[in-house]
């Protein structure tokens, strides 16, 4: 039987592949590009599996890049605490204000540091998403702010095969993780429902 690990990146591979052809089918409508690092304004917390996945990628990285992530795991946690400390006012701009964002330590020049591991929520942001309100199944269509802005009409007329369903994914997602999390009880980042991406730098950086 396949391992939680194997079957978490054929999910990964799967959510690749119908994005490549999403993409293809909106190329004008798209900006997503190498160096809009928009939606990485926010430090994310991840599942188990996705941790374990992340922490072992980390761990073969350079020696270099790994003190450097290590260093930026630690700025974050502390923005983190001055953030708690001092509340900047609310705002819904996107992408966030430097003053209210926090930017995911795994960032390196402009760019994912860790993209080849970047977990599903950074793999499908961008495409057009299509969610199952939880108490009510309404389907709520989510798409970034960059995206779509002069193309309205498509995106009001999006058809199934269009879009990412993440009631899908996510239940795989979940399926996937609680094999993991029920056959790994003694791994330290298994233990947590959900681990921050600097816990997870630092956890795989330890002996940096
Ligand atoms: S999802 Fe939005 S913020 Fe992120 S790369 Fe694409 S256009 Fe930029």
């Amino acid at each position: 039987m396949a391992q939680p690990i194997e079957t978490y990146r054929e999910l990964l591979a799967d959510i690749d592949r119908y994005g490549r052809v999403l993409r293809e089918r909106f190329a004008t409508e798209m900006v997503c590009r190498l160096g809009c690092i928009g939606c990485c304004q926010q430090h994310l917390s991840l599942f188990a599996i996705e941790a374990e996945n992340l922490r072992l990628y980390i761990s073969d990285l350079s020696a270099n890049l790994k003190t450097y992530l290590r260093s930026q795991a630690l700025a974050t946690m502390e923005r983190e605490k001055m953030l708690a400390a001092n509340p900047p006012p609310p705002s819904t701009e996107f992408p966030p204000p430097p003053e209210s964002s926090v930017p995911c330590p795994a960032l390196v020049d402009g760019a994912c540091a860790v993209y080849k591991a970047r977990p599903v929520i950074c793999r499908t942001h961008g495409f057009p998403l299509l969610y199952l309100e939880e108490e009510t199944s309404e389907a709520l269509l989510e798409v970034c702010p960059l995206n779509f802005t002069e193309a309205q009409e498509t995106l009001e007329n999006l058809m199934e095969e269009d879009v990412f369903h993440m009631h899908s994914i996510n239940e795989r997602l979940v399926r996937i993780n609680l094999a993991f999390m029920a056959q790994a009880q003694d791994d330290a980042l298994s233990g947590a429902a959900r681990t921050s991406i600097a816990t997870i730098i630092l956890s795989a950086t330890e002996a940096t």
